[in-house]
């Protein structure tokens, strides 16, 4: 019989190959839906959308939702502003967090997130926190690199036409983002102008 496990979601396009994998090593994932991170509320609203209809028309897999505690974010990740690592740990304390109390009421036993799949978070820092917040409330962390799905994951969900956004979540990364654009940009126009 599969084992259950509890599965942070960040959104859509990340859990693709995230349920595939664990599925296929015999667990049985339920998502869940913890992130108050992501701004703004429409931008949130509409990642949980596509990851509901993803979860119930293809995957068919259970989803459980978190607190979203807009206010406890700006509390503890956001004051750290542009300082990326302490940012981003913060955030996933806060995320996995609130995934490990759903574990424990709802009684599973192990926990992983879909952050494990993007090459554009700190899977070191991610996978430290997933590892002690877990083994602090009595859980197994399922902890497994896919970023080497993630190709995978961005041509399926093309495929699926799921919507991509273009930033991690927060107002910080949405600018980091748009900087990191407009460098890629002016290394193109000047590559092209030698
Ligand atoms: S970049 Fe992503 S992980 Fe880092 S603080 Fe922002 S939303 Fe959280």
């Amino acid at each position: 019989m599969a084992t259950p496990l509890l599965l942070h979601a960040c959104c859509g396009p990340c859990s693709l190959e995230p349920v595939r994998l664990l599925r296929e090593e015999g667990f049985d994932p339920v998502i869940c839906w913890v992130n108050p991170n992501i701004q703004p509320v429409e931008e949130h609203d509409r990642r949980l959308q596509v990851l509901l209809d993803w979860a119930k028309n293809v995957a068919k897999v259970p989803v459980v939702t978190g607190e979203c505690d807009r206010d406890a974010w700006e509390r503890g990740p956001a004051r750290f502003g542009s300082d990326r690592p302490q940012r981003c740990r913060a955030c996933y304390a806060l995320r996995l967090a609130e995934t490990c109390r759903i574990a424990r009421r709802e009684g599973f036993a192990h926990v992983s997130t879909t952050l494990a799949v993007s090459p554009y978070q700190l899977f070191d820092t991610c996978s430290e926190v997933l590892d002690k917040l877990a083994r602090a409330n009595g859980l197994t962390p399922v902890i497994r690199d896919f970023r080497p799905y993630y190709p995978e994951a961005t041509r399926l969900s093309r495929e699926l036409k799921m919507y991509r956004q273009n930033y991690c979540g927060c107002r910080f990364s949405a600018a980091e983002a748009a900087l990191e654009r407009a460098r890629a940009r002016d290394a193109r126009k000047a590559a092209k102008s030698k």
